[in-house]
C-alpha cells in the first residue's frame, strides 16, 4: 500500500521531495541522535492527492495519520485530548523548496477547555496555560479559519486598554480567560460554529489548511518569482510541543552556523528569553544576539554549539536552525542549508574548500550565479556619501546601496516602480503580503525586526539592500510619514540605504562600480579552470568593453553598430543618409560616417586587445533614426536644413506596419548595399591602422543579421568581401577575417547546412529567433506574458531564459546542420538569453563554443558555464 504518512524516524534527508525540506531534515536530525521532539510527516504525495480529489483528504490517510499519532503519543507518554497529560503538537507547512508565502506554523494544538486545565496543572503556571490556549485560538482562527487577524487584536487590545495595561505580560489569567471567551465568540460570529474542541478535528483542519495554502496567492507569486513549479506539493510537520516561554529557564532562538551576511566562520544569531518561536521570526520583539546566550543558559549554549558544528559537517554547508530552550533542554526544531549574501556565499565556499570540507568543484556549485550580481553592482561613491547627511541607523540586514523614492506600501512602491520612478518601500515591519513591493523597490527599510526578521531573510534571498530593525525611526504607514528626531518625511521624499552598514540618509547618493578581487577572485579563477564554455560580451563602445575586460570577457559576442549611429556628433549624417534621394547623396553622407565607425572600431579593438571581436551590420529599419512627430520633425527639419514636407513624406514612405519583419538587418544591406561597403570598410581599416600604429593582430569578425537564405548571405558576403579585398590592396596589406552570419530567422536555422557554406560562424540571436519561433511580440507582449506565466501557461518568460523545446529545438538543429557542413564553424549566442543560467547549461550541452552577455552578466555566465561543465561530468 501507498504510505502518505513517516514518522521522523523512518526518513532522511534524501527524501525532500516527498518529505518536504523541513520534514526531511527533521529525520536526518532524528536519525543521526540530535535532540528533536518527535512528530511526523504528511507527505507532499498526499498534497497532491488532496487537490487531485476535490480538496478532500482520502479516508486512508486520515486512517494512517491516527497511526502515527497514536504512535507520537507511545513515544511521548502524552495523549491528545488527556486532561492530564496532553499532547499538544505544532503543524508547520514544508515543501521541497522553502517557500515564506506558504502558512507557517500553528503552534499548541490540542488544547481546548479542558485539556488548558491540565497544562496548567502540569506546569504550575495558569497564566502560561491560558496565554498559549489564547495564542493557539487567534493562530487557528487565523490561519485556518481565514478570520482577518485584526478582529482579535481588537478583542486582546480592548481588554487591555479596559485593564490598564501597557505591555501583554500585566495581562492576568483572568484577563487571559476573558480574552479567549471573546475569541470564541468571534469564531461562532464569523464561521457560524464552534472553535473546535476535539484535538483530532483540529488537527485534520490544520493538515487541510496546509494544503490550501499551498496555492494561496503569496505562495504562488513566491514560486513564480522563484521558478518552483506548482505540482510539487507541500508536505505537513506534526511534532511535539516543547515551550520557549516556560519562564527564564526557556527560550528559543534562531542562527546559523556561519554568518549569512558576511561569511564569517562564527555562530551567529538570535534567541529571546522566555519565548515562543514565532516571536522571533516574525520580528515581534528584537532578540539578543546568540553570543549572549553563553552568559544566560552557558550549558545549553555548550550543546547549541557543538550540535551547530555536527550539522555543518554532516551536511558540509552552512546551516539556518531554529531551535527551543524549554526548562534548560535544548531540542532542535530545524535545520537547512541557510540563505546568504552573495558576499558570505563565495565567502564560506572558499573556505570550507580550504578548511578540506568542500572540493572546489562543490565550492563551484555552492554559488547561485544570479547571486553574483549582488557583488557587481554599485556601492556609495565615496565623495557623494561624505557629503550624505546620516539620518538613522538600523540593522545591516542586506548589503548593498539604494536610494529612492519613500513609499509606506507595498502596491504605492509597486505604482510608482511601474511610472518609472525609484522606490523604497519604508515599513513598520514587511510580511509575505509586501513581496511584490519588495520586488519592485530599490532598497527596503523597516523600523523593527532583527536579522531573521521577514524583511532582512527575503531581502538577502533577492539579494536587494536592506536596513531592518531601525528603531530610531518611526513610521506611520496610515500617515504615511517617516519621523526621525524632529524631521518628517514624506511619501516622494529620497532616501539611501547602505545594506551592509545599516545607515539611512537623506537624499540621493551617486554610485560606484565594485571590486572583484579577494575570495571572488579565486571563485572565479577556479570557474575558469573548470569550464568549457567561452564568454564573450555584448558591447557598443570601448567603455563597456573595457568593463567587461574587467569582468573577465574572452571576446566580444555582439557589437551592435546602430547604437554609434544615435552618438550625437552622428546622428546628423545618418539622417541625410536617409533623407538621401540618390545613391550618390548616399556615399556622400556615408562618407562623411566612415571616420566615426573607423574610430569607435579602434577603440574597442584596443579595449579587447588581442581577444575576438565580432561587429554586426547595421540591423534596425531606418526609420528609427528620424523621429515620429510632427513636432520633432520640425525641429529636426530645421536642423538639418530640409523642408518639413520632404522629411515628413519621408517618415511616410518609411513607414511599415510590422517593422520588426520589415527592411531591416541584412535587408538594408542588399537595398542599400552601400551601407554595407562603408562598414566594412570601417571595420577594416580601423584594424589596419592598429596594425600599422600597434603592430596589433586584430582578426575581425564580420557579422551579417537576420539572414534566412544562402543566398542572401552570399549577396551581403560578396559587397563586405570585396571591399575588403579593395582596402587589402590599396593598403598593400593582408591579414584573416571572418564573415559568419546570424541565426535568427527561423528559416535560418533550419537550413543552417546550406547557410554555413557562406558562413564561417554563427552567432545565435535568441531575441529574434524567439520572436519568430513564438510569434510573440519581443517589444509588446511583456504583459501577456505575465498573465501565461501566472496561469502556467509558460514556466517562464521566453525572452529571458532559452524556450529550450521549442527554439532550442532550432537551436540543436542549426549546430548539427551547421557542423555538418563545416566541422570547424565557429558558433556562439548573442541573444539576452547569454547571460541566462538555465540557457548556458543547455548552450554548454549543445556544443556552442561561447556565450555572450552583457558586461556586468559576464562574471554569472563565468560561473554558469562552469556549473554547467561540472553537471556534465566531462572534466
Ligand atoms: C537577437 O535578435 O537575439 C540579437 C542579439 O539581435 P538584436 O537584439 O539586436 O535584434
Ligand atoms: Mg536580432
Amino acid at each position: 500500500m501507498e504510505k502518505f504518512v513517516y514518522s521522523f524516524n523512518e526518513g532522511s534527508k534524501d527524501m525532500r521531495s516527498l518529505l518536504g525540506g523541513k520534514g526531511a531534515n527533521l529525520a536526518e536530525m532524528t536519525k543521526i541522535g540530535l535532540p528533536v521532539p518527535f512528530g511526523f510527516t504528511v507527505t507532499t504525495e498526499a498534497c497532491n492527492k488532496y487537490y487531485d480529489e476535490n480538496c478532500t483528504i482520502a479516508d486512508s490517510i486520515v486512517a494512517e495519520i491516527y497511526e502515527k499519532l497514536a504512535e507520537l503519543e507511545n513515544v511521548t507518554g502524552k495523549k491528545f485530548g488527556d486532561v492530564s497529560n496532553p499532547l499538544l503538537v505544532s503543524v508547520r507547512s514544508g515543501a521541497a523548496f522553502s517557500m515564506p508565502g506558504m502558512m507557517d506554523t500553528i503552534l499548541n494544538l490540542g488544547l481546548n477547555d479542558n485539556t488548558v486545565e491540565g497544562l496548567a496543572k502540569l506546569t504550575e503556571n495558569e497564566r502560561f496555560a491560558y496565554d498559549s490556549y489564547r495564542r493557539f485560538i487567534q493562530m487557528f482562527g487565523d490561519v485556518v479559519m481565514e478570520i482577518s487577524k485584526s478582529k482579535f487584536d481588537a478583542i486582546f487590545d480592548a481588554c487591555k486598554e479596559k485593564n490598564g495595561c501597557k505591555y501583554d505580560v500585566e495581562l492576568t489569567t483572568e484577563n487571559l480567560k476573558e480574552i479567549i471567551v471573546g475569541y470564541k465568540k468571534l469564531v461562532k460570529e464569523e464561521m457560524g460554529r464552534d472553535f473546535p474542541q476535539e484535538p483530532k478535528d483540529q488537527l485534520m483542519e490544520a493538515v487541510k489548511a496546509v494544503f490550501r495554502s499551498w496555492n494561496n496567492e503569496r505562495a504562488i507569486l513566491y514560486r513564480q518569482l522563484n521558478d518552483i513549479p506548482g505540482s510539487l506539493g507541500t508536505a505537513v510537520n506534526v511534532q511535539s510541543m516543547v515551550f520557549g516561554n516556560m519562564g527564564n529557564t526557556s527560550g528559543t532562538g534562531v542562527a546559523f552556523t556561519r554568518n549569512p551576511a558576511n561569511g564569517e566562520n562564527k555562530v551567529f544569531g538570535e534567541f529571546l528569553v522566555n519565548a515562543q518561536g514565532e516571536d522571533v521570526v516574525a520580528g515581534i520583539r528584537t532578540p539578543q544576539p546568540i553570543a549572549e546566550m553563553a552568559s544566560a543558559f552557558p550549558e545549553v549554549y555548550t550543546k547549541f554549539t557543538e550540535i551547530a558544528e555536527i550539522l555543518e559537517k554532516h551536511y558540509t554547508d552552512m546551516q539556518d536552525m531554529e531551535f527551543t530552550v524549554e526548562r534548560g533542554k535544548l531540542f532542535m526544531l530545524q535545520t537547512r542549508n541557510g540563505k546568504r549574501t552573495a558576499a558570505a556565499a563565495v565567502k564560506i565556499a572558499v573556505d570550507m574548500v580550504e578548511e578540506g570540507l568542500i572540493d572546489k568543484k562543490t565550492a563551484i556549485t555552492r554559488i547561485e550565479p544570479a547571486q553574483i550580481d549582488q557583488l557587481l553592482h554599485p556601492t556609495f561613491e565615496s565623495e557623494s556619501l561624505s557629503k550624505a547627511a546620516k539620518i538613522a541607523k538600523g540593522l545591516p540586514a542586506s548589503p548593498g546601496a539604494a536610494c529612492g523614492m519613500i513609499y509606506f506600501n507595498a502596491s504605492d512602491a509597486e505604482k510608482a516602480v511601474a511610472e518609472g520612478k525609484k522606490a523604497v518601500l519604508v515599513r513598520q515591519e514587511t510580511s509575505p503580503e509586501d513581496l511584490a513591493g519588495m520586488v519592485a523597490a530599490e532598497g527596503i527599510l523597516t523600523a523593527r525586526g532583527g536579522m531573521t526578521s521577514h524583511a532582512a531573510v527575503v531581502a538577502r534571498g533577492m539579494g536587494k539592500c536592506c536596513v531592518a530593525g531601525c528603531a530610531e525611526i518611526s513610521v506611520s504607514e496610515e500617515n504615511k510619514t517617516l519621523v526621525v528626531g524632529d524631521k518628517t518625511y514624506k511619501e516622494g521624499d529620497y532616501i539611501s540605504l547602505d545594506g551592509t552598514t545599516g545607515t539611512v540618509y537623506e537624499g540621493q547618493i551617486k554610485t560606484v562600480a565594485p571590486e572583484l578581487s579577494g575570495d571572488f577572485g579565486t571563485i572565479m579563477k577556479w570557474a575558469d579552470e573548470i569550464r568549457t564554455l567561452k564568454v564573450r560580451t555584448n558591447a557598443d563602445n570601448p567603455r563597456d568593453a573595457k568593463q567587461a575586460v574587467l569582468f573577465g570577457a574572452e571576446g566580444i559576442g555582439l557589437c551592435r553598430t546602430e547604437h554609434m549611429f544615435f552618438e550625437e556628433e552622428r546622428i546628423p549624417a545618418v539622417r541625410r543618409m536617409i533623407m538621401a534621394d540618390s545613391e550618390a547623396e548616399r556615399r556622400e553622407a556615408l562618407a562623411a560616417l566612415l571616420p566615426y565607425q573607423k574610430s569607435d572600431f579602434k577603440g574597442i579593438y584596443e579595449a579587447m586587445g588581442d581577444r575576438p571581436v565580432t561587429i554586426r551590420l547595421l540591423d534596425p529599419p531606418l526609420h528609427e533614426f528620424i523621429p515620429h512627430t510632427d513636432e520633432e520633425m520640425k525641429v529636426l527639419a530645421k536642423q538639418i536644413n530640409v523642408p518639413f514636407e520632404k522629411l515628413q513624406a519621408k517618415g511616410a514612405e518609411l513607414h511599415e506596419f510590422n517593422p520588426m519583419l520589415g527592411h531591416r538587418g541584412c535587408r538594408l544591406a542588399v537595398t542599400y548595399p552601400e551601407i554595407a561597403e562603408m562598414q566594412a570598410e570601417a571595420i577594416i581599416r580601423a584594424a589596419i591602422e592598429l596594425k600599422k600604429e600597434k603592430n596589433m593582430d586584430i582578426v575581425p569578425e564580420i557579422m551579417i543579421p537576420l539572414v534566412g537564405s544562402k543566398k542572401e548571405l552570399a549577396f551581403v558576403k560578396k559587397v563586405v568581401v570585396e571591399t575588403i579585398e579593395k582596402c587589402f590592396e590599396k593598403e598593400g596589406i593582408k591579414f584573416d577575417y571572418l564573415v559568419g552570419t546570424m541565426i535568427e530567422v527561423p528559416r535560418a536555422a533550419l537550413t543552417a547546412d546550406e547557410i554555413a557554406e557562406e558562413a564561417e560562424f554563427f552567432s545565435f540571436g535568441t531575441n529574434d529567433l524567439t520572436q519568430m519561433t513564438l510569434g510573440f511580440s519581443r517589444d509588446d507582449t511583456g504583459k501577456i506574458i505575465k498573465e501565461y506565466k501566472r496561469l502556467g501557461i509558460f514556466e517562464e518568460d521566453p525572452f529571458q531564459s532559452l524556450d529550450q523545446v521549442g527554439v532550442g529545438k532550432l537551436v540543436k538543429m542549426a549546430v548539427e546542420l551547421g557542423k555538418a557542413t563545416r566541422p570547424n564553424i565557429k558558433l556562439g549566442i548573442c541573444g539576452e538569453h547569454g547571460g541566462d543560467p538555465k540557457t548556458i547549461e543547455f548552450c554548454h550541452r549543445v556544443g556552442l563554443n561561447y556565450v555572450s552577455c552583457s558586461p556586468f552578466r559576464v562574471p554569472i555566465a563565468r560561473l554558469a558555464a562552469a556549473q554547467a561543465a561540472i553537471k556534465d561530468g566531462k572534466n
